[in-house]
C-alpha cells in the first residue's frame, strides 16, 4: 500500500475527471491521500472530495503562505473556525514562500507561527511549505521547537545538511517528483538519510515526475516516486511502500 502524503485532488485541474484519477491511483495500490489546504476559497471543494471518498481522503486545514495577504487575519479566523467544527489530520500547508512575494514576509511569519500554535493546541503535525525561505522557516522552527512540534517538510529539495536540520526539528522529508529530475540533486544524497525520515508525495497537480515532467501531475504517479526512491536506497519498491506508509502513519496518527 502506498500513501500520497500531499495531493491537491480538489483542484480545478481535476474537476473533469476526478473519478478516473482516483481509480487510476487506487488500482496501483495508492489508498491514502492526505489533502493540504490553501485558503478559504477551497474549503468546500475539500469537504466534497472527502464526502465522495471518505475511506481514502484525509484532510488537513491551514493557510498556504502564498495566500497570506492583507486579509490574512480573516483567513486565519476561517481556519480556526473549521477546527472548532470538526477534526483534521494536520495543520497545512503552512510556512514561508519568498519565491512569489517577499513583501509579505513579516505577515507570513506571523501566520506560520500562529498556525503552529494551533497544531500544538490540537496535538497535530504541521505540513510545511518552504520556497526560497529555508533560513526563515528554520528561524521560526527554532523558536517553536519542542516535543509538541512535529510534521513534514513538504517537497523537500534542499541539501543533505538542510535535510539533517529539518529532521532535527522532528520533521519528516516529503519526497516527490523532484527526486526523478536530472537536476533535482536530492537523489544524490538521499540514501545517506535513514528512510524512516521519508514520506512520499506528489503535490498534484504540480511537479510531475519524469517522464511526465511539465504535465499535470496526479496521485497515481506517486508510484514513480516510489520506484526512484527504491533505486536510490537499493531496496525493493514494496519495501519502500511499506516503510513510507508506516512513516506517514507515525506522523498523521492514522
Ligand atoms: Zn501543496
Amino acid at each position: 500500500m502506498l500513501t500520497d502524503t500531499h495531493t491537491h485532488l480538489y483542484s480545478e485541474a481535476f474537476a473533469e475527471d476526478i473519478d478516473l484519477i482516483m481509480q487510476r491511483a487506487l488500482d496501483l495500490g495508492i489508498q491514502r491521500f492526505f489533502i493540504p489546504a490553501i485558503d478559504s476559497g477551497f474549503t468546500e471543494a475539500m469537504y466534497e472530495l472527502e464526502k465522495k471518498y471518505p475511506e481514502h481522503i484525509f484532510l488537513m486545514m491551514g493557510l498556504h503562505p502564498t495566500s497570506v495577504k492583507d486579509n490574512y487575519k480573516e483567513e486565519l479566523a476561517h481556519v480556526e473556525e473549521q477546527f472548532k467544527r470538526r477534526s483534521f489530520y494536520a495543520v497545512g500547508e503552512i510556512g514561508i514562500d519568498l519565491y512569489w512575494d517577499t513583501s509579505t514576509l513579516e505577515i507570513q511569519k506571523k501566520a506560520f507561527k500562529e498556525q503552529i500554535q494551533l497544531a500544538k493546541k490540537y496535538q497535530l503535525p504541521i505540513v510545511i511549505h518552504c520556497r526560497d525561505a529555508f533560513n526563515e522557516v528554520l528561524e521560526v522552527l527554532e523558536t517553536e521547537k519542542g516535543d509538541d512540534l512535529f510534521g513534514i517538510f513538504h517537497c523537500f529539495t534542499g541539501t543533505l545538511q538542510q535535510a539533517q536540520l529539518a529532521i532535527s526539528y522532528h520533521m519528516k522529508l516529503g519526497i516527490g517528483g523532484v527526486v526523478t529530475f536530472k537536476n533535482g540533486k536530492i537523489d544524490q544524497f538521499l540514501n545517506k538519510i535513514d528512510i524512516k525520515h521519508i514520506v512520499l508525495e506528489t503535490d498534484a497537480p504540480y511537479l510531475s515526475p519524469v517522464p511526465y515532467r511539465g504535465k499535470r501531475n496526479e496521485s497515481s504517479y506517486v508510484s514513480l516516486v516510489c520506484k526512484k526512491v527504491a533505486e536510490v536506497y537499493g531496496i525493493s519498491e514494496s519495501e519502500v511502500a511499506k516503510i513510507t506508509t508506516k512513516n506517514s502513519k507515525d506522523v498523521f496518527g492514522i
